[in-house]
């Protein structure tokens, strides 16, 4: 009986196997990563995303589902067992019960949403299974950011990080680090104390940048400002030196250290990471605090753009790069999508666009980047506020309307989180390079940060999807000719 029983279970796993094989071979899958500086919005986004389509949400311009080809959307097991899940579940409902914002993106997650569709040609009907699963990749883009450094010596990266840490709009932010790093002697012994001390005053100015209302990108490396795990790790515990000769090292130096621990954040952070997650992408969404880095004025923009820069050099690096071999895949659409625009009147959204074109016009020539598809989008992947209009004097302005957080404020003015109110946002300049040159403050969009919105429900008491801006835009794009 026994060996029947094995017998049994090992033609089921057989069989398994050979179902799993089948259906890897006949539901074609899709990665599509999910990136952005942090707070930008990928929680949000990925939460919504996958919220509209399972609970088939308000999509016209998402041509699969507009046309009713769209049979269910759930989700699956992902692929990966060695990467965390992405927590939807407790994202909606921290969303749609609670009505407040989830917890952002912290280190990387994936999750799996499988859509059953009815191909549009009969030909494309007879040969595909109808199926694609798109396993979303949620990853922080300051660790893309480190990917530069892979073709960096330690001296070059002390080199660059103490010419950024000087200039004007960082000066004071750097100035402890510079000052405690002045003290510090590269030639010394080796010593932990004074390279956990030097490794926490980097990294606190790295923080005081992104925390600072000057709203400044983020300089690598990545995990001193999200460390995923490897909070403390001796991989972690390194800072640049200033003054660094040509010649090498001395053994048993503080120099000599730095530069082994910078070498190992290379090959055991930066490396697999890059190998096992970037390489794997067929496609790709940044998202942009657009709004953010207008408010807090010109450095803020440019910092934004040199971020981009990079970014986009990641994804596609030039022929001769060192990146180019690891690439298994080849990423053939990238959106870039500035999001939050529900904190502007529709007036303002085209305008955020173009805005965001530009910059990413810009950003593209810079990274001398060619060969992937690349849109821009200004979103709201959750819209949190109303259109309106409210009369002062003899005008009508266009208002918008929402529940502020509370603790949120307008001039005297403090919110409860209870209450819904009107706001005035003002307009984004109507030609981008207004935007680019204004000085900071000078654009006054008014900033209040909303609650997420209350859903409707229908009159047998369903709960309606979450409400958007665009978010059938983007979906279009990323996947919907593998819809077609
Ligand atoms: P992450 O760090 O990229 O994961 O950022 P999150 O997705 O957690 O978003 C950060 C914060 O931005 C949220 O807590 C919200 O306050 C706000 N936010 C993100 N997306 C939207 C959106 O579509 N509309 C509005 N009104 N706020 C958003």
């Amino acid at each position: 009986m026994a060996s029947l029983t094995t017998i049994a279970d090992e033609a089921l796993i057989a069989l398994d196997t050979l179902a799993e094989r089948a259906g890897g071979m006949f539901s074609p899958s899709l990665r599509l990563g999910v990136t952005g500086l942090s707070r930008a919005g990928k929680t949000v986004f990925i939460t919504a995303f996958v919220h509209n389509l399972i609970h088939g949400g308000r999509l016209p311009l998402f041509e699969a589902h507009k046309s009713g080809r769209v049979a269910r959307a759930f989700l699956e097991e992902q692929p990966d067992d060695a990467v965390p899940r992405f927590q939807y579940e407790d994202h909606v409902s921290a969303l749609v019960d609670s009505r407040i914002w989830p917890d952002s993106t912290r280190a990387i997650s994936e999750l799996r949403l499988t859509i059953e569709y009815e191909s549009a040609s009969g030909w494309n009907r007879m040969f595909s299974a109808g199926r694609l699963s798109v396993d979303l990749v949620d990853y922080p883009g300051e660790w893309l950011l480190d990917l530069p450094l892979l073709g960096k010596t330690y001296r070059q990266f002390s080199q660059e990080a103490f010419e950024l840490a000087d200039l004007p709009n960082r000066h004071d932010l750097s100035a402890p680090w510079r000052s405690l790093a002045a003290t510090v002697d590269g030639d010394a012994d080796a010593d932990e104390m004074t390279a956990r001390k030097l490794a926490e005053s980097f990294a606190a100015y790295l923080k005081a940048c992104k925390d600072d209302e000057r709203a400044l990108s983020t300089l690598p490396p990545g995990r001193f400002l999200m460390p995923g795990d490897l909070d403390g790790s001796p991989a972690l515990t390194f800072a640049p030196l200033p003054g660094l000769g040509e010649g090498r090292a001395r053994p048993g130096s503080l120099q000599a250290m730095m530069e082994r621990r910078y070498e190992a954040y290379k090959s055991h952070v930066i490396k697999p990471f890059f190998r096992e997650h970037i390489a794997r992408l067929d496609r790709q969404i940044v998202l942009v605090d657009a709004m953010q880095a207008l408010n807090a004025g010109p450095d803020a923009v440019a910092d934004l753009e040199r971020a981009l820069t990079e970014i986009l050099a990641c994804f596609r690096p030039g022929r001769g790069s060192f990146l180019t071999d690891w690439f298994s895949r080849r990423i053939d659409r990238i959106l870039i999508a500035a999001t939050k625009a529900d904190h502007l009147h529709h007036e303002s959204h085209d305008r955020l666009q173009a805005i965001v074109r530009r910059l990413a016009d810009r950003a593209i020539k810079r990274a001398d980047f060619s060969g992937a598809e690349v849109d821009v989008l200004a979103m709201a992947a959750v819209r949190a506020t109303r259109e309106g209009t409210v009369k002062q004097g003899r005008e009508m302005l266009p208002v918008i309307i929402g529940t502020p957080l509370e603790g949120e404020r307008i001039g005297d003015e403090k919110f409860d989180g209870k209450t819904e109110t009107a706001v005035f946002p003002g307009d984004l300049p109507a030609t981008p390079d207004l935007a680019f040159n204004a000085k900071a403050g000078e654009l006054a969009i008014r900033f209040v940060r909303f609650r997420p919105p209350r859903l409707e429900r229908t009159a047998e008491g369903v709960t309606l999807s979450l409400p958007h801006i665009r978010l059938d835009r983007a979906l279009q794009f990323l996947i919907g000719d593998r819809l077609a």
